[in-house]
Formats: C-alpha cells, sequence, structure tokens
C-alpha cells in the first residue's frame, strides 16, 4: 500500500492516506512559493477550531495575508499571546481580530464538565488544565479583547476588536468596540 493508490485513501482513524495524496495534487500546481512571511493584510485572526468557520473564504483572503491563530473557543491564551507578540513584533502585523462563532460548543459547558469527561474517557483526571469554556461568550470575548489592548507586549496603535461569525448564516459581526492598545 502507497500514498499513492487510491485505494488507500480513507477518512480512517488510522491512516493520513487521504492528505498525503491530497497534497501531491496540491503541489502540483502550487503557486505560492514567493510568499512573504510578513502577512499582506497586516492582521492577525484568533478564531475558535471550529471546523464551521473558515478565515479565508470568509475575509475574502488568500495564503499570504493573514496569521490565523486557532483554538477551542478562540480564547486568548498564554501560548495566543505568545504567538500574536511574535506576529506584531516580528511580522508586521498591526490588527488584532478575535473571532468567535454561535453554537461554540465550549459556552455551553463548565471546565469541570470536560474535566470529567476526560477522565471517564481516559481514567486520567487533567486536574491543573484550564479549559477555557465560558457560559457568557460576550463577556468574555469582550474581557479577552481587552486584556489584547492592555497588553504590554504588543505594539502601541495595534487594532484590536472582538467578533462573531454567525454558524447558521455566514455573516460576521463585530461586537466589541475597537481597541488601540496604548
Ligand atoms: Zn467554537
Amino acid at each position: 500500500m502507497t500514498s499513492h493508490d487510491p485505494a488507500s485513501v480513507t477518512k480512517g482513524p488510522s491512516t493520513f492516506a487521504d492528505i498525503l495524496e491530497a497534497a501531491d495534487r496540491y503541489a502540483a500546481t502550487f503557486g505560492h512559493g514567493r510568499l512573504s512571511p510578513i502577512p499582506a493584510r497586516a492582521m492577525a485572526i484568533v478564531s475558535c477550531m471550529d471546523c464551521r468557520f473558515d478565515p479565508l473564504s470568509c475575509f475574502d483572503m488568500e495564503p499570504g495575508d493573514v496569521h490565523i491563530i486557532r483554538n477551542a473557543g478562540a480564547r486568548v491564551s498564554a501560548d495566543v499571546l505568545r504567538s500574536l507578540i511574535m506576529s506584531t513584533i516580528k511580522l508586521d502585523v498591526s490588527r488584532i481580530a478575535v473571532v468567535h462563532h454561535t453554537q461554540c460548543a465550549t459556552h455551553s459547558l463548565s471546565s469541570m464538565d470536560v474535566a470529567q469527561a476526560v477522565l471517564e474517557k481516559t481514567g486520567n483526571d487533567p486536574a491543573g488544565i484550564d479549559f477555557m469554556t465560558t457560559y457568557d461568550g460576550h463577556h468574555t470575548l469582550l474581557s479577552d479583547v481587552r486584556d489584547l489592548a492592555n497588553c504590554p507586549y504588543l505594539p502601541r496603535g495595534t487594532a484590536v476588536a472582538g467578533f462573531v461569525f454567525e454558524v447558521e448564516t455566514g455573516r460576521v459581526k463585530q461586537t466589541t468596540d475597537l481597541f488601540t492598545v496604548r
């Protein structure tokens, strides 16, 4: 069996043949080999990992345009902050959009709920892991955006705002004020 054998291409949990086969086709017509690592739109997007949201299509962007940093719930975790500092300080990003979405799984359960599920499925207690869930998505988004605007490690003048993508309609609304790092 090889990755080039169509019979081996499955979406099963035990093989990556499907993505390798797709990557072969992608490389055959690849045209982005000379892109700059500096995002052309000077923007970083922090979004949920939800598979229904496609930032590039939604915002009419292409490879080379934007940094996209994703995690469960679009939370500004310590690691997201690390990436945003790299984006702004080293790669000329001057705008940060934090994009939540409707029907987010992280808005309907507690961190303890997740910990309990981990315990049931693995037998191990993930004590010490903050799953950063919330029952108030808007407050959490506003709080994360404000924290970014007040972050002393982002350049002055960096624009920050919060948005919500509606998975039902494809529409995006800005749901926080526009903040500027001072
Ligand atoms: Zn989500």
